[in-house]
Parts: structure tokens; sequence; C-alpha cells
């Protein structure tokens, strides 16, 4: 750089805004790493503080979603917050389609009792379905943001995954209890559920997400079909096979962890 500054007459027409764009634009750079050329143009103090100001609330100060709210209030860190409200599952439009598949296999168990094993088939699938679009390019529209950050891959996935798990566990527990059948057996779902959904992480290590948790779905109707074809559909329920599922989904979260930290 040499000593050229800029001159007096220069900066005048500058600040009438009676320069031609190329001249403003080099006056502008030169500004930007002068600071003694920066000290000679006048300025109003409170005009900036002010704009600084309405900036900082537009841009740095977003306003929050409910969900985001409730989770900071619960004691989730703010970055985790922001991270699980923006997960598309957790969209209004997912919930309603969650609870309105709740509430029909409730009403059908209700009205006859045939079509309880509906609930407890149905239950297992809906985070599969979830974690399946809360995940990827094509429904994500931070994709290529969160791809990009620490917390993209594994750790995120299982942060999504686990929210997906906790919400519809959550709203199928809420369900269970209103189905004509003793707690235990209205409750049956909720290991599978998490078998499914840890089967679905495991092999999100060699699949793509959503065909991770469609496999895992198929799986689980097959297991499901399997035990209509030996008895009844209420057989994949027995104490037995909930040992199993239990064995299962503590198995399959260790084995996610193990293959997703090397
Ligand atoms: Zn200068």
């Amino acid at each position: 750089m040499s000593g050229w500054h800029i001159p007096d007459d220069l900066r005048e027409r500058y600040l009438e805004g009676a320069l031609e764009p190329a001249l403003a634009m080099s006056v502008d750079a030169h500004l930007g790493r002068c600071a003694d050329c920066r000290a000679a143009v006048p300025y109003d103090q409170d005009w900036l503080d002010e704009s600084w100001a309405r900036l900082e609330t537009e841009l740095i100060t977003p306003r929050l979603s409910l969900a985001e709210r409730l989770l900071r209030h619960g004691g989730v860190p703010d970055h985790l917050a922001r991270l699980l409200s923006a997960t598309p599952t957790m969209s209004r439009s997912w919930l309603a389609a969650v609870v309105a598949v709740l509430a029909f296999a409730v009403l059908a168990a209700r009205a006859q009792a045939d079509y309880l094993p509906a609930f407890l088939i149905v239950a297992p699938v809906l985070p599969l379905a979830g974690i399946a679009l809360a995940y990827g390019a094509r429904v994500d529209p931070a994709h290529e943001l969160v791809a990009a950050t620490p917390m993209s891959g594994p750790r995120l996935l299982l942060t999504r995954a686990t929210a997906v798990l906790a919400v519809s566990a959550a709203l199928a527990g809420l369900a269970s209890p209103l189905l004509p059948a003793p707690p235990g057996l209205a409750a049956a779902w909720l290991l599978p559920a998490l078998a499914a959904a840890s089967g679905c992480l495991a092999l999100s290590n060699r699949l793509p997400v959503p065909m991770a948790a469609l496999s895992m779905g198929g799986v689980w109707l097959a297991i499901v079909g399997a035990g209509r074809l030996i008895g009844s559909w209420l057989a994949v329920f027995g104490p037995a096979p909930q040992i199993g599922y239990g064995v299962a989904a503590v198995l399959l979260t260790y084995r996610f962890y193990r293959v997703s930290a090397r």
C-alpha cells in the first residue's frame, strides 16, 4: 500500500453520493482498510447504534418456536434445542399423522377386540417412519448446512432418532391406556419399538437411513407375520419375545455406537 489517502474533495463527493459506482467502490474499499480515512468520515453515533440494534433484533435474536422454548425451559442445552426443533419430523404435520394413526388403531380396537394387534403392530413402525423422514437431503431444508457441521453423521442421527422415538413413544404411551386390554399387553409395543429403532440405527452404518428404516419395518412385519403363522398375532408380544426385543435393542444400540465411534 502506498501512502495514498482519500483527498478532501473526493471524500466530499463520496459523502454526497455524487461519485460514479466504480469510484465509490474503490473509496469504500480504501475506507475498509484505512483507519485514518475512516476517522475523517463524519457519522452519527445514535443512528449507528440504532441501526445495529435493529439488525440484532432481526437477525441475531430469532424468534423461538414453541417446541424450542419448551425444550430450553426443560433444561435442554440451547444448541440441542435448536437442532431438535429443526428436525423435520417434529413438524405439526408429522405429529398430526402419528396422532391420527394411533387414534384410528385405538378406535378400531375398541370397536372390535380382534383389532387390538393393529395398534401393537403399528406403534413400533411409527418411530421408523419418523426417523426415515427426519433425515436426508430431500426432506431437510437445513441438510446442506447440517452436513457441514461437527454434529453431522451418526451423532446427529442418534440425537434426532432419539427425539423421534421419544415423541412417538410418549404419544403411543398416552394412547395405550385407552386400549381394551390389560396394561401389560397395552404396553407390549414398547420393546419392539425400541428394538426396531436401534436396529434402524445399526443398519444405518451400512445403508442410507430411509432404507435402513424401511428394512427394519419389513423385519418387524415379518416377525409379526411369523407369529401369526405359528399361532396368533399376539404370540409375538409374549414374555419370551419381549426379552428378545429388549436384548436386541441393547445389542443393536451398542453396535451402532461401536461402529460409528470408529
Ligand atoms: Zn487512507
